[in-house]
């Protein structure tokens, strides 16, 4: 039987065991998911508990995915660009690293057509994940946020909610990659800017998901094209499922249907 579990602090809330069980339970392979609540912070107490607990393959998830990208013997190219894994394999002797947060967001934009450039509000994890995917796409990437990460961000335009105000450009694609709106009812950023950029956009995404969170609404307001993050949610762990399976010749786009039912269970 191969086993795989979902790492990370805090973990009980995390739907991947569901996802990838049901996944398993339908194509009638022997396997198993777990989740495991990982306190400890470093390279040793991942790799320990990875290796204590033999499993094939694990997600990875806040706080850890800049740590297991250290551990990890080889890294994809979006796990490279960003420096955060949330996909580990074992395989052929070695620990492969997969970030498929990157490919999985492009999934979920897939019908958004024509985007020139996005303005991605947040820039922590998944903002360095969408401006990697998007960037390799040739899309043109600016970020805005509340405190200065300019020099995380080399290759975009950094914005300030104080210069914000006054950037003349629109952007095709907004993108909110805070928490707002899910741990309050904020915006992410304040209401005179928002108002500017989602007024002069098409399309909205919010990597929240199971919420309509204010960002959400108010794009809704302006007339764009909108999504929430479910759609990433269940395309980033059908492509780690391939990579678990890597000896199937499994498509990802199935994958994804036959976890999708898994998204609302209460
Ligand atoms: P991080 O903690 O790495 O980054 C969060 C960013 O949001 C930071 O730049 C932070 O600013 C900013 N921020 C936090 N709170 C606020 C606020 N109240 N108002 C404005 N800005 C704020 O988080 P992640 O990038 O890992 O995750 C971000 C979100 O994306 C989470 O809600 C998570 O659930 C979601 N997510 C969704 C996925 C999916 O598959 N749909 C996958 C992964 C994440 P500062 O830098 O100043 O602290």
């Amino acid at each position: 039987m191969r086993c795989f579990a979902v790492f990370g602090d805090p973990i009980a809330h995390s739907i991947s065991p569901r996802l990838h069980n049901l996944a398993i339970k339908k194509l009638g392979i022997e396997g198993f998911y777990g989740r495991v609540h990982l306190c400890e912070c470093g390279v040793d107490a991942l790799k320990n508990r990875f290796n204590a607990l033999g499993l094939n393959g694990a997600n990875i998830t806040i706080p850890h995915k800049q740590t297991t990208a250290k551990i990890a013997d080889k890294l994809d190219i979006f796990a490279s660009a960003t420096g955060a894994v949330n996909t580990l394999v074992r395989r052929g002797g070695g620990l492969l690293g997969f970030n498929t947060d990157a490919p999985g967001f492009m999934m979920a934009i897939s019908d958004f057509k024509d985007i020139q450039n996005a303005l991605i509000i947040g820039a922590g994890g998944t903002a360095k994940a969408l401006a990697a995917a998007l960037s390799m796409s040739g899309v043109s990437i600016s970020v805005l946020n509340r405190s200065d990460k300019s020099s995380e961000f080399a290759n975009c335009e950094f914005l300030s909610f104080d210069s914000a105000i006054s950037v003349a450009t629109s952007f095709d694609l907004v993108i909110n990659t805070t928490p707002a709106g899910l741990i309050n009812s904020d915006l992410p950023a304040p209401q005179n800017i928002m108002q500017k950029f989602l007024g002069g956009a098409r399309y909205a995404f919010d990597a929240v998901y199971g919420i309509k969170t204010p960002f959400l609404a108010m794009a809704d307001e302006c007339g764009l094209k909108y999504k929430d993050g479910k759609e990433m949610l269940l395309n980033q762990a059908a492509i780690a499922f391939c990579h678990f399976f890597y000896d199937y010749d499994f498509r990802v786009e199935n994958i994804a249907e036959l976890m999708r039912p898994a998204l609302s269970y209460d």
